[in-house]
């Protein structure tokens, strides 16, 4: 590795401990910076690394709302804002039990690159708490809500900082966190939260958008290499927006997803999943993967060991961080599994992606690259609201796929010209650090 990066990355180790992945995240990055700061070591200069690994702005606040007991409950919210070099901070909030700040700000550094991917117009930032929605009641998930965005909404505008959803923060909770900040503000400003109801600023495809583009960078994939989806079987993980998305896609483009999870476990469905069903228990009864089972006479539920060792031609992870370790991607990989597609943000080890890598048969697409889709249809979202204007669902969608298209092709195009043919993690990680130095060079020592 460049010394100026080994300096970095050791010296952003020191002052961020406790933080591992975030330190995870950085180290991926790094690494992959080496081609570029050796044909170019001008980026090593002006401070510039030091600057992209250290948050312009982070804040963490006390967040007290009262439980349908009349108990007081204390959660702690954070927003990152990471870097704006390229528009306002954009990224999701995350409300789970496990968020922390490096669970932050480890997303918030991916969506620096992934956003610079999507070409938008946005810079990087995420945000969440360790609320965890499960088991709440909807009176009590909106009073958490609220709460959250009395200390958020001073911090963020359709021209700072727009925050979305991510795992724990969907339609629901995006509508009660919308309603307090017109009711701190008084202003409407649709353009200060994106995954809004389709009734009130929302955009035609955003709810799909992560899932359809992590499927649809598989098929990009699978044409470079003369070959399509059809036919092939999906192992999917998560049963959430993401992973819902991306098994209607998949099958909509004649693949067969055969498996789902969500933390308490994993159906295997030999049949194939019915989507239908699947949305009627999660998306409508808020219940679990075994009800899906349970339904489902040709599904078999397993309380124990993960999605991926089912045998399958396509791994489509869209649950959580470090979801596929080592011994899983040795598995596919064994199996004959020839894509994978991240729609979760970081769900492979360092040791997975290495396996991935190393598998001469295997074409694998870092989740900043194949699911920048759901950020890029959040920008076209904010697109429609500064316009007053309204896509149709097909008019939206040919618009991800071709960013997504894009986004694929820039990958490739980059990865040749720094001597990495193939490889989408140098394509993405290179073309998205190179948008963002060029733009913190321009903009000086700031
Ligand atoms: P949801 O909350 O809708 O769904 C998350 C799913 O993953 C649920 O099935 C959940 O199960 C499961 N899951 C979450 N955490 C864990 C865990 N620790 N162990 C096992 N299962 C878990 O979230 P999304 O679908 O929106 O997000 C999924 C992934 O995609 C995340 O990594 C997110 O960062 C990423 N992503 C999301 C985008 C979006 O537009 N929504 C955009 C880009 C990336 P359970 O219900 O049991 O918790």
């Amino acid at each position: 590795m460049h010394p100026k990066l080994e300096k970095v990355l050791q010296e952003t180790a020191h002052r961020n401990p406790g933080e591992p992945e975030f330190l995870q995240a950085l180290t991926e990055v790094l690494i992959s910076l080496d081609p570029i700061i050796e044909r170019h070591p001008e980026y090593a200069d002006y401070g510039l690394l030091e600057r992209l690994t250290e948050p312009e702005r982070q804040i963490i606040f006390r967040v007290p709302w009262v439980d349908d007991n009349g108990d007081v409950q204390v959660n702690r919210g954070y927003r990152v804002e990471f870097n704006s070099a390229l528009g306002p901070y954009k990224g999701g909030l995350r409300f789970h039990k496990s968020v922390n700040r490096n669970i932050i700000k480890f997303l918030g550094f991916e969506q620096i690159f992934k956003n610079a991917l999507t070409n938008q117009g946005i810079g990087g930032g995420k945000g969440g708490s360790d609320f965890d929605p499960h088991g709440k009641s909807d009176n009590e998930v909106m009073l958490f809500c609220q709460s959250f965005m009395t200390e958020l909404y001073r911090h963020i505008g359709d021209k700072t900082d727009v925050p979305a959803g991510d795992i724990g923060v969907g339609g629901r909770e995006i509508g009660y966190l919308f309603g307090q900040y017109k009711r701190l503000t008084g202003v409407h400003e649709a353009g200060v939260l994106t995954g809004k109801g389709l009734g009130w600023g929302g955009s035609l495809v955003r709810t799909e958008a992560t899932g359809y583009g992590q499927v649809m960078f598989a098929r990009f994939m699978a044409e470079d290499r003369g070959e399509s989806l059809e036919g092939l079987t999906c192992a999917v993980s998560g049963s959430g927006n993401v992973a819902i998305y991306a098994i209607e896609k998949a099958q909509q483009l004649g693949a067969k997803p055969v498996t789902c999870s969500d933390s308490d476990g994993w159906v295997y469905d030999k049949e194939g999943i019915d989507l239908d069903l699947l949305k009627e228990i999660k998306e409508h009864r808020r219940g679990r993967v075994s009800d899906y089972a349970a339904q489902r006479p040709s599904a078999e539920f397993h309380d124990s060991g993960r999605v991926w060792a089912v045998p399958v031609d396509v791994a489509l992870p869209a649950a959580t961080q470090n979801e596929i370790d080592e011994n899983d991607a040795r598995t596919l990989v064994k199996n004959g599994c020839k894509y994978v597609a991240e729609g979760a943000n970081m769900p492979s080890t360092p040791q997975a992606i290495e396996v991935f890598q190393s598998a001469p048969d295997v074409s694998y697409a870092p989740g900043k690259a194949a699911n920048a889709g759901g950020v890029g249809t959040s920008a076209f979202e904010m697109e429609q609201n500064a316009s007053r204007s309204r896509w149709s669902f097909e008019y939206a969608e040919e618009r991800l796929e071709a960013m997504m298209r894009e986004i694929h092709n820039d990958c490739l195009a980059t990865a040749e010209e720094y001597g990495k043919p193939g490889d989408y993690v140098y394509g993405a990680n290179i073309t998205g650090f190179r948008r963002v130095a060029d733009a913190m060079l321009a903009h000086g020592v700031i």
